[in-house]
Formats: C-alpha cells, sequence, structure tokens
C-alpha cells in the first residue's frame, strides 16, 4: 500500500492543527514525520501521531512553544523547550546553531526538555545543507527508559540516539543510528506488521533472548538490548552525560521529574569548516574518502559498499516517485486518530485502511 507523500503530509498537518499546533509548527512536524518516512525510517514516521496527540491531549507535549534561551554566549546556547514539539522547537534551535556557527566557527547547544524529537538525522542534514559539520546525542529520560545496560536485564536506559553529519559532494554525509540494537519505533513497525524482530535485539520480562515485538509492551515489558555489547551500553551512558546531566535535562532514572512523560534532550556541536581553514579542502578530502571507502572489495558483489546517509537518500528518491508503504494498521490508527479530531483520512489512504 503506497500512499502519495503530499496526500499524508496535508493529513497530519490538518490533525495537528486540530490537536491545536498553529500552521506552521503543523508544517514543520508533518513534514519532519513524513520526511522520516521517505528516508525508510518509518518508526519515525506518521506511525507516531497517534501517540503525539494522545501527549497532546494529555498536557505531556505542548503546542506551540518556543524554546527558552537559559544562556546565550555567542557560541554557546542552553535553552529549555518548555514540552513543546521537539520537532518544531529543535528545527528552530538547530538553524540558531548554525548560525552561531557561521559567526563564532563553532556553536555548543544544549537544549532540554522537548517532546519527541523524532529522526535526530534530520537535524545533521538541515546543518551539513548549510555545509556546516555536526554531531548530535540525544537521549529520553522518563517513558523513553528501554533498554538495557550490558551485562543487565532490565530497562534502564534510553535508546540514546546519536547522529553526526558533513556536508559532501554527491550526497551529505548524515550518520543517525540509536544506540540499542533497535530504534523502539521498529519495534512498533514490526508489531503492527505481526513480523518477528532479529534476533539479538530484545529481551522479554524473564531477561530471556526474544524475536517477539510484543515483548517489548504491555505491564510487564521486556528490555532491547544495546548496540554491539558493552560498546553501545558505554555509548549510551556517555549519551546521558552529554544529553541528560550536561543540558540540565537530566540522565534517564526513575527519579527525573520528566519520569512521567517522554522527553528529549540534545546536546548538539556544530562547526564551520571554513573557521577551520578547510572551507575547499574538507569537500575534496571528504570527496577522496568517500571514492576510497566504496573502492572496498565487495563482501557480496551484487551488495555495494554504502556511506552513512546514503540509504536514506536512496529511499527517499523511490518513495517520492512510488509512494510511501504503510501497512493497513498504521492507515487505521491514523484514521481512528484523524476522526478523533474530526479529520478524514483523505482518498487513497481511507480506502487502504478500510481494504
Ligand atoms: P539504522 O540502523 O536504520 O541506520 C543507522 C545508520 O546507518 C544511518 O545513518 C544509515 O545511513 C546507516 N546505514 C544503514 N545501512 C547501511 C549500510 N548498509 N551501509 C552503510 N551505512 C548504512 O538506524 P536506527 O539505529 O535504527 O535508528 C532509526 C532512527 O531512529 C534514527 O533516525 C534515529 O535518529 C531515530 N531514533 C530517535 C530517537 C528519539 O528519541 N528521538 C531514539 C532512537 C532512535
Amino acid at each position: 500500500m503506497a500512499v502519495p507523500h503530499a496526500a499524508l503530509d496535508a493529513f497530519l498537518r490538518a490533525v495537528l492543527v486540530q490537536a491545536g499546533s498553529n500552521p506552521a509548527e503543523a508544517a514543520i512536524v508533518a513534514g519532519h514525520l513524513v520526511d522520516a518516512n521517505l528516508a525508510g525510517h518509518d518508526s519515525h514516521g506518521a506511525i507516531r501521531i497517534p501517540t503525539y496527540l494522545d501527549w497532546a491531549a494529555r498536557g505531556m507535549v505542548v503546542p506551540n512553544q518556543a524554546m527558552q534561551v537559559l544562556r546565550d554566549t555567542g557560541p554557546l546556547l542552553a535553552a529549555d523547550g518548555q514540552v513543546g514539539y521537539g520537532q518544531a522547537v529543535a528545527h528552530a534551535a538547530t538553524l540558531l546553531a548554525g548560525e552561531r556557527a557561521r559567526q563564532f566557527g563553532l556553536c555548543a547547544l544544549a537544549l532540554r526538555n522537548c517532546g519527541h524529537l523524532g529522526r535526530i538525522g534530520t537535524y545533521a542534514e538541515l546543518l551539513a545543507e548549510r555545509v556546516l559539520v555536526s554531531v548530535q546525542w540525544v537521549n529520553t529520560s522518563g517513558m523513553g527508559i528501554l533498554v538495557a545496560p550490558h551485562g543487565g536485564t532490565e530497562r534502564w536506559l534510553s535508546t540514546d540516539p546519536i547522529a553526526f553529519g558533513a556536508p559532501a559532494p554527491g550526497g551529505n554525509l548524515v550518520l543517525d543510528m540509536a544506540t540499542s540494537a533497535s530504534a523502539e519505533g521498529k519495534v512498533s513497525v514490526a508489531r503492527n506488521k505481526g513480523a518477528a524482530l532479529p534476533a539479538g535485539q530484545l529481551l522479554d520480562r524473564e531477561g530471556q533472548p526474544s524475536t517477539d515485538p510484543n515483548d517489548l509492551y504491555g505491564d510487564l515489558p521486556g528490555a532491547l538490548l544495546p548496540l554491539g555489547g558493552y560498546k553501545g551500553s558505554g555509548l549510551a551512558v556517555m549519551c546521558e552525560v552529554l544529553a541528560g546531566s550536561l543540558t540540565g535535562g537530566g540522565s534517564s532514572h526513575p527519579d527525573n521529574p520528566t519520569a512521567d512523560r517522554l522527553a528529549n534532550n540534545l546536546f548538539s556541536v556544530v562547526l564551520d569548516p571554513a573557521a577551520f581553514g578547510q572551507g575547499d579542502a574538507l569537500g575534496a578530502d571528504i570527496a577522496r574518502l568517500v571514492a576510497w571507502v566504496r573502492s572496498s572489495r565487495r563482501a557480496d558483489p551484487d551488495v555495494p559498499v554504502l556511506l552513512p546517509g546514503e540509504p536514506e537518500r536512496s529511499s527517499r528518491a523511490a518513495r517520492l516517485r512510488d509512494g510511501i508503504p504503510l501497512d493497513p494498521a498504521t492507515l487505521r490508527q491514523l484514521a481512528e486518530a484523524g476522526a478523533k479530531l474530526g479529520v478524514t483520512l483523505p482518498s487513497p489512504l481511507r480506502e487502504m485502511a478500510d481494504a
């Protein structure tokens, strides 16, 4: 079931406006979600909307919030997202950090207390498009605690995503990944599809390995495993320090005051290559690096060596052309969420949901 991206975007914008967002905010949040679908990350796309609307109704995310700047020394910005839609608040904060990096050569941004920030690579992409290099570290205190530390069995840490972006000729490099073996949203997508998870991603409530996505949910849920054992677990802990402790949003812990909701905190560093004397040289060196990495003898002759960000670019090209494949369960959830606000799923999405 391939959904035209423009129809999905219009529907999401309409429900967000009905839920209290002004049109500008609705456009940013809907655009972010649809782009996540286009990029192939359905886990961070339209599937999130029913939850966001539920949170908005319960005050767990507040429409039309602007970040409150707490500290501003020029190249250092600290701000509070005031429980606003993460995509909108972080979009504005990222653009500001980009301007500061252009002015001062670099900018460190500490942004705490946002709603879900969505696909973190979006912010790295936004900056790479402006010829800036960046890193993002995010933690999810409160309801986002889902991951067992290496050697543990219960959910203790968040999925602690990290992203890196660099402008590059022929396609920007964007590494964007959870430090858990799977992002939670991918487990949710598998559950909607009735699919099993790959082995090595999940423990059930008894701490035993599981491939059943349902084991992450319910009254006695299991836990995601960290990516790559102690290395992913260590990255997650440092993510908690940078995004949680340093921003003031707090690391994952039941005593965190945001324990009853999902709060995303972001620590980002933005660098202007020109300020490092690498304005022209950066692109040339990255082009050489990309060609070198690609030239590695393939493990499988039919599978090319890819660079970070390439799968998302290929997916965007295909899905802009062919539409976004959404499963009927997700479409029905969108239809139900829209109906509660008096927004009807447009044709042909409605027929697809009923099929
Ligand atoms: P993933 O495993 O699909 O991709 C990780 C990275 O690897 C990407 O940069 C991708 O370009 C690259 N990649 C993928 N296949 C490749 C290949 N064959 N060769 C070379 N590079 C390749 O990502 P994930 O860890 O499942 O995360 C999914 C999304 O979830 C991300 O967008 C992340 O930001 C998001 N997320 C958000 C939160 C939050 O709280 N907001 C939490 C966790 C994850």
